[in-house]
């Protein structure tokens, strides 16, 4: 059994294979092309190729907040509560996520003993012959190739890796820098900038806000099929789609015109999964439910139900999604699902019937209550945890908040749906809160909870 790449929905497989069976009955090698497992949680400086001249992979940033609330992604098993020991407040700084997820998977002994770190995977191909996999792979450090055979391939890689760069009339001669999301790093190099953010998605709306609070001077989003609507802190607006560029202007679609410094492309990602053979990639643009994807897993245009995508669904429960997805395929792959013997036929017509449903979503609720009704029916299959899905109302009330405030939502507090602990108050509100640090965040807490017990 192969792995493809050890960031959280790897990890998550990895972690479920060694749980479920003590890890005895799979022999599991999992290829990483960083040197260190965590996928897009690990920050770094670089942009474009790495140190071995392969693309970077993960569009990380210096000081990214997670924009969902942590009670909505946090493991049944393995609270945030039990990972520091206290509760700690709602929404986490990247390196406090990493060190969880790190926390979460060294709960199992020896799981990086199976990654091959520093590895690419370079091409997969069906053997229909001996319905095994080949897998060709380089591994970097050494400069070396090799083959190997498998019988499972699990393509865990994710779909936010690939930038997806469409052109802008007058762009190319625009006298200012641009940038796409996924080369953003550090928001202190925006300060006394007026930017332009093309888009209005989740990466521009946090884009916007980290830039204002680290100091840029003026934001505008330019939306294309309809502005975020929230209620902007002074420094940031909305405009309908640029039109072109000329020096440093832009031109938008009412007529207006902007001087602006800096453009950054908020274009999304392209689902990119290069090293598939023609027959096993999936192609999709973004989505709830990819197609030829049965439970969302198994692919189903070949392979013979033994390739296996992870994390190719838009999410919203994320870390969550990850675990019982990666749960479902390793009880499967085991044969441990009950009444689980479905011909291909029925695989395809389950499949389709979630597309269609899929197809007919038109807001952000009907996008939590889809992903709710996909963690249930796979925890149904697999007894993961019944009570992950209370994460919709946890969900609906982030969304709300949102729309309050866009500038303060990060400030709210939930409950945890496992310990029901109430997350305390960070000491500082987000906009005003310019230290990351684990240590930073984990004090905040102590103190926080030193001055309620005190009260
Ligand atoms: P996204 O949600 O896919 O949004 C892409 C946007 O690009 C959409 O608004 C789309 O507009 C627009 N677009 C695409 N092609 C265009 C074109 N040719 N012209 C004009 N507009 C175009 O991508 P994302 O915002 O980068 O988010 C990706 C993921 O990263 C999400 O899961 C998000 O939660 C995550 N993220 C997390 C954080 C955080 O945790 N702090 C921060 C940033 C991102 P239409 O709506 O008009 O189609």
């Amino acid at each position: 059994m192969c792995v493809v790449v050890a960031g959280p929905c790897g990890m998550s497989a990895l972690w479920n294979f060694a749980d479920i069976d003590g890890g005895n009955e799979v022999d599991v090698t999992c290829y990483e092309r960083q040197s260190t497992w965590g996928g897009l949680w690990n920050y770094s400086w670089r942009t474009g190729t790495d140190e071995y001249g392969e693309p970077c992979q993960a569009g990380m940033y210096k000081h990214l907040w997670s924009n969902g609330p942590k009670e909505c992604i946090e493991f049944p098993d393995y609270t945030f509560q039990k990972h520091l020991g206290k509760a700690i407040p709602l929404f986490s700084p990247r390196p406090v996520l990493l060190d969880y997820l790190e926390g979460h998977w060294k709960l199992k002994e020896g799981l990086s003993k199976c990654i091959k770190f520093n590895t690419v995977v370079r091409h997969v191909q069906y053997n229909e012959a001996g319905d095994t996999f080949t897998l060709e792979s380089t591994n970097l450090a050494a400069n070396t190739s090799s083959t190997e055979k498998f019988d499972y391939v699990i393509v865990a890689v994710g779909i936010f890796n690939t930038p997806h760069i469409p052109g802008f009339l007058g762009i190319e001669t625009f006298e200012g820098r641009k940038l796409h999301a996924h080369n953003f790093r550090d928001a202190v190099e925006f300060k006394g900038q007026r930017l332009l953010i093309i888009c209005v998605s989740y990466s521009a709306e946090d884009l916007a806000l980290q830039c204002l609070k680290y100091g840029a001077s003026s934001v505008i989003c330019t939306w294309r099929t309809k502005p975020m609507g929230f209620k902007w802190p002074k420094g940031i607006e909305e405009k309908p789609l640029i039109q072109k560029f000329t020096g440093k202007k832009a031109h938008f679609k009412d007529g207006t015109t902007e001087e602006i410094d800096v453009v950054i492309l908020c274009t999304g990602y392209l689902y990119s999964f290069p090293f598939m053979e023609d027959g096993l990639r999936l192609k999709s643009s973004l989505s709830m439910f990819p197609a030829n994807l049965y439970k969302g897993s198994v692919w189903l245009g070949g392979g013979n139900n033994k390739l296996f995508y992870m994390g190719t669904q838009d999410q919203y429960y994320t870390f969550t999604m990850f675990d019982v997805q990666a749960l479902w395929i390793c009880k499967y792959i085991l044969g441990k699902i009950p009444n689980e013997s479905k011909s291909l036929k029925e695989m395809k017509e389950s499949a389709e019937k979630w597309v269609k449903e899929c197809s007919k979503l038109k807001n952000c609720h009907d996008d939590i209550d889809f992903q709710t009704e996909f963690i249930k029916d796979l925890s149904e299959d697999t007894g993961f945890s019944p009570d992950a899905i209370k994460a919709r109302d946890l969900l609906y009330t982030w969304e709300h908040n949102k729309d309050e405030n866009i500038a303060t939502y990060r400030d709210q507090c939930f409950s945890s749906i496992f310990t029901g602990t109430k997350s305390p108050k960070h000491t500082a509100t987000w906009m005003q809160a310019f230290n990351d640090s684990i240590s930073a965040f984990a004090k905040v807490a102590e103190e926080k909870s030193h001055s309620q017990k005190c009260s």
